[in-house]
């Protein structure tokens, strides 16, 4: 007779996220609940058979570990290695940070950093010769804090081949002295994505991969997430999460569901190959930790840069076009959906919400009725009728609170400049409609600790500046909502509901242990909470 390893946590208060019951204990045997109940239960369930190794809690605070519903893991661990800039109020401690970096990693080719705010520099005009004074000899890249611009030292400018004979981009711009033509070091928009982007691509190692691989598992270890939905897995991040798979003897730190990239190419025939690959991969790459599940399609962009599809023109009388036209989107969606994919639409605008349900009610009318789980991504603008009409389909709601903190707002709110402000990010009009709603960080976009995120959730409130008023507090998560929205929605709607998400008797150990309890402590105990414990499978994977 084998013996699987027993443990028992006693002592706790635990939120299960399965109906309104509270349980004190569980009874863990190898990677599963072997119980879930009262301490007196619980007890006497461990006290047959083989003894149990203990865990007294001792009251603390557990619910089961987070499920990210939108993540992109690979470049989420990337940035989490890059110099982090956001908090360096000005330009001598961003210098400091980048020497320090530079000091610290001889070795390394170049240096990169992430985050930084216009508002920390002078005048608001970043050079290359403010980063050349403290980092003269390899090249230097910089994020700015919305992805949207890139400021380079003299090195990074070389590598680039950027000189003042490099044409500007359609859309983009190379920002230059106005004397002698010579670029200045800031890259704006499709001048980062064409001259930047793939430089630094090609650049990256697999080796390097892994290691930001490595580096989002750890991180989200600590904040207490223990399964992440990647939304847009591509070929490179793939290799990545096969090689961590070999590496772990099958087993990852945190279990991936992901959704696989369909870009748009104005070919039928390409489109739908890609679809293919993804149904190939869904039969292929089909473990407890690692799967793929369905394809992503980004519809529309976003607000903040006027790139999401509207019904009604933006503020300064502007539009966009859609990116997918339902000509090309609707025989995709058709063509995963009979393969039994699931399918992911990035829909900001109204409109390309609007478009994302007929594409997925074309897909339930040729392919005929089944359990389905498709989704639409983010929804930040979004007819009441697309709500009600999204209920009835079944599709999932994705959202991330994080998108809704009002110290990212303000641009937000003067491109729309009108009433649909007063609908924005509208949360609990999904759940009164009866769908379902999925809680996620869309990382790196935004920042991916759950507990922040849980803060905006419940109170609409800035989790990076406590100063600002609540973005329409009519939205407001209840915290036991919100929690299970984050846990047990998300398995749904990555179809593992019948294994994670809830404590019960039988899911798969994964857990969390706060060193605070939000529920007597308030909400704003949501901020300074850290987590003491997370578990995986059984295993201990991070202790604060
Ligand atoms: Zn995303």
């Amino acid at each position: 007779m084998t013996t699987l390893p027993r443990t028992l946590y006693r002592n706790a208060k635990i939120f299960t996220a399965a109906g309104p019951a509270e349980a004190e204990a569980m009874l863990i045997e190898g990677e599963r609940l072997a119980f879930v109940g009262s301490e007196a239960e619980t007890l006497r369930m461990a006290g047959q058979a083989v003894p149990a190794a203990v865990v007294d809690l001792g009251g603390a605070f557990v619910l089961p570990g987070f499920i990210d519903a939108h993540t992109h893991i690979v470049m989420m661990g990337q940035t989490m290695q890059k110099v982090a800039l956001r908090d360096a109020a000005n330009l001598e401690e961003i210098q400091l940070r980048l020497k320090e970096a530079a000091a610290a990693n001889p070795e390394a080719p170049r240096i990169l950093g992430t985050s930084w705010l216009f508002s920390a520099i002078p005048g608001g005009a970043p050079t290359a010769a403010m980063i050349d004074a403290v980092v003269p000899d390899r090249p230097v890249y910089l994020d700015a804090n919305d992805l949207h611009s890139m400021w380079v030292n003299t090195a990074a400018l070389a590598e680039m081949g950027i000189d003042k004979d490099t044409p500007d981009t359609l859309g983009g711009r190379i920002l230059r002295d106005p004397e002698t033509g010579e670029a200045t070091g800031l890259l704006e928009e499709t001048a980062m994505h064409e001259y930047a982007w793939p430089k630094l691509a090609s650049m990256t190692t697999d080796e390097q991969r892994d290691e930001h691989l490595a580096a989002a598992f750890e991180h989200y270890l600590s904040t207490g997430v223990t399964s992440g939905i990647d939304m847009a897995l591509v070929e490179d991040e793939l290799g990545a999460m096969r090689r961590a798979l070999a590496r772990g003897n099958g087993t990852l730190p945190l279990r991936v569901n992901a959704h696989w990239l369909v870009a748009p190419t104005g070919n039928h025939e390409e489109n739908l190959a890609q679809v293919a690959r993804a149904a190939e991969l869904a039969r292929e790459v089909n473990s407890p930790w690692l799967r793929v599940i369905g394809i992503k399609i980004i519809a529309d962009g976003v607000i903040d840069g006027c790139t999401a599809a509207m019904k009604e023109p933006y503020a300064d009388g502007s539009n966009a076009e859609l990116i997918w036209q339902p000509e090309f989107l609707n025989p995709v969606v058709a063509a995963a959906d009979a393969e039994g994919l699931q399918v992911a639409i990035h829909a900001i605008g109204d409109l390309a919400s609007e478009v994302a349900l007929d594409a997925l009610e074309y897909a339930n009318e040729v392919n005929g009725p089944r359990d389905r789980r498709h989704r639409i991504e983010h929804m930040e603008t979004v007819t009441a009728e697309s709500i009600q009409r999204l209920a009835r389909l079944g599709v999932v709601a994705s959202m991330q609170p994080v998108h809704a903190d009002p110290a990212v707002q303000e641009n937000w709110r003067a491109m729309l400049g009108d009433d649909r402000v007063d609908r924005a990010y509208p949360w609990t009009e999904f759940t009164d409609a009866g769908a379902t709603l999925a809680l996620g960080s869309d990382a790196p976009t935004a920042p991916h600790q759950p507990l922040p995120n849980m803060f905006v959730a419940t109170t609409r409130k800035s989790a990076l500046d406590a100063s600002l008023p609540a973005n329409l507090p009519k939205y407001a998560l209840d915290l036991a909502d919100a929690l299970s929205h984050a846990t047990r929605d998300a398995a749904y709607s990555c179809r593992r509901e019948a294994e994670l998400g809830t404590l019960a008797t039988g899911m798969l150990a994964d857990f969390v242990v706060l060193d605070t309890d939000p529920f007597d402590a308030g909400l704003d105990s949501l901020l300074t909470a850290s987590v003491a414990l997370t578990v995986v499978g059984g295993e201990v994977w991070y202790r604060g």
